[in-house]
């Protein structure tokens, strides 16, 4: 793995939480990006060679809903670039870490994402990101 690439926020209204960052860094969100299939909008704000992302659920059926149902607003995942998600997927398997989906998806900002269940990884989500170039 590279290097956190982002952290995730599960917030509940995308636009007043868009604000109150802008105001805690100093600086705007510079994309806003809703992935359908997963029943998320997220926005992006760039932090030195890292990221914040807030996602907030559009449907109650998205996991980020349920998260907030269930764990209330704050942190969901570390996301960690990788070069090569396939490679790291078998390494990681073989590691022992469970994998929530094998084939990598399309997640916002233009990566290919793998998730790890928090049940092998100390309770926090992890999400590996390729960039798709
Ligand atoms: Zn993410």
């Amino acid at each position: 793995m590279k290097k956190i690439e982002h952290i995730g926020i599960a917030v509940k209204d995308l636009e007043k939480s868009n604000e109150l960052f802008t105001r805690l860094l100093g600086k705007s969100h510079y994309k806003i990006e809703e992935v359908g299939n997963e029943g998320v909008r997220t926005s992006f704000f760039d932090i030195g060679t890292n990221k914040i992302e807030l996602l907030e659920g559009t449907n109650e059926n998205s996991p980020i809903s349920k998260f907030i149902a269930k764990k209330g607003e704050g942190i969901h995942h570390i996301a960690f670039a990788v070069d090569d998600i396939l490679s790291e997927v078998k390494r990681l398997k073989k590691e022992g870490f469970i994998v929530l989906n094998e084939t990598p998806k399309k997640g916002a900002d233009q990566k290919l994402v793998v998730f790890l269940h928090p049940k092998s990884t100390n309770g926090v989500l992890i999400e590996l990101c390729q960039e798709i170039d």
